[in-house]
């Protein structure tokens, strides 16, 4: 299948083709021709998919028809968890409309200055990318117009929800015309996400694609057992030093650790940069982009930072420590073997971390390879799975330091 399957607008088939892409992805092939229809859609979806594409592109070209009604508050809105996905999307709306230049979008999230937003929705917007915050600050002040509103997308649900945002969406959908047609993207579709949907859409369409890529079959997955923080500095410093490892991107759980081990690998000489939510928007979008140039190679990161990280050829993703939940794992893997190139994804887990394991592996229906590294492996044997057969221990390592 191409894009040409579709009826896009020329300048969109353009603007694909300029892009280098020739075929739509798996989301985007079940998505496109219902959304060109007019359908709600409920999508499960996660990152690296090109589910972004999958909703602007008909959205967009919807968009090339002029509006029925004058005003000038936006057509399209976004609504999505964090900042850095909402500069992602606009990016992706930006390169989908670059031939289509009469449509304008706006992006207003928090951590940065009112004024540079006020003064780009005085103006006509077409597109307007928002997170839930910042969206109610401007509302409350009168500043959106939602009279022209044709589609509203909910990106990320689930991140929204579990970031306590389900009373900011709720207020902003109820703000938007009821005749809309809403999409709704998540990385899950039960509990909560399940029951949002059906408040909020009309007759919506399922899809759920199970791509190889969607099952992150591209990423090698292993764990290494460690007896505790001292062991995981020995594995990590180990890692670090291997060959194939180039750009990594290393989850901890709270902003502090990150902050600690940032340090302690500048310290032993690795090009280092840290990326939390207490930093300001400048610095983030700077380490981003230094990542992007190459000019860091380890970048050390929270959950709630990574979203929207869409950094190619990422070789590794190190979960420092096991995430909370197993939707944030995939999220988290989902940084490597981007846009169908292969990857790696290391956990170091505890032995009291074998239940969040099973339900990683329950969630995403693989077994995850549990491994050691000759001279670093734990004390504390993991019972049953450190014995597995699919023990392995690596041959190439540079030694360590
Ligand atoms: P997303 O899941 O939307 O974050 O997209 C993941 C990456 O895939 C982004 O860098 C997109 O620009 C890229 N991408 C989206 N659609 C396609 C496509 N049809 N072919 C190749 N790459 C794509």
């Amino acid at each position: 299948m191409t894009f040409d399957n579709f009826s896009l607008h020329p300048q969109i088939l353009r603007a694909l083709s300029a892009a280098g892409y020739t075929e739509p992805t798996g989301i985007q092939s079940k998505a496109i021709p219902k959304i060109l229809k007019g359908f709600d859609i409920r999508a499960s979806a996660q990152t690296g998919t090109g589910k972004t594409g999958a909703f602007l592109l008909p959205a967009l070209n919807r968009l090339t028809a002029p509006s029925a009604k004058s005003g000038k508050g936006p057509r399209l809105l976004i609504i999505v968890p964090t900042r850095e996905l909402a500069m992602q999307v606009e990016l992706q709306a930006q390169k989908y409309s670059r031939f289509l230049p009469h449509l304008k979008s706006a992006c207003v999230v928090g951590g940065v200055p009112y004024s540079a937003q006020l003064r780009k929705l005085s103006k006509p917007c077409d597109i307007l990318i928002a997170t839930p915050g910042r969206l109610i600050d401007f509302m409350d002040r009168s500043k959106i117009d939602f009279s022209r509103l044709e589609i509203l997308v909910l990106d990320e649900a689930d991140r929204m929800l579990d970031m306590g945002f389900l009373e900011p969406v709720e207020q902003i959908v109820a703000a938007t015309p009821a005749e809309r047609q809403t999409l709704l993207f998540s990385a899950t579709l039960q509990g909560s996400v399940k029951a949002l949907s059906e408040k909020l859409l009309n007759k919506p369409m399922d899809i759920v694609v199970h791509t190889e890529h969607e099952k992150h079959e591209n990423i090698s997955q292993t764990i290494y057992y460690t007896d505790g923080l001292e062991h995981k500095n020995r594995l990590l410093n180990h890692i670090l030093q291997m060959e194939e490892v180039e750009r990594t991107i290393i989850f901890t759980s709270t902003k502090r650790h990150a902050d600690e081990l940032v340090d302690d690998l500048l310290a032993q000489g690795h090009r280092a940069a840290v990326l939390h939510g207490d930093m300001k928007q400048r610095q983030r979008t700077r380490t981003i982009a230094q990542m992007k140039q190459g000019e860091i190679k380890v970048l050390v990161a929270t959950d709630v930072a990574s979203r929207g990280i869409d950094v190619q050829a990422v070789s590794h993703v190190i979960n420092f420590d096991l995430p909370r939940s197993p939707e944030d794992y995939v999220h988290r893997i989902g940084r490597t073997g981007r846009a169908g190139a292969t990857g790696t994804a290391l956990s170091f887990a505890s032995h009291r971390d074998s239940f969040i394991v099973k339900k990683i592996e329950a969630f995403t229906g693989q077994k995850i390879a549990t491994s050691a590294i000759a001279g670093l492996e734990p004390v504390v044997k993991q019972k049953k799975r450190f014995n597995a057969p699919q023990r392995k221990r690596f041959s190439h390592s540079r030694g360590r330091r």
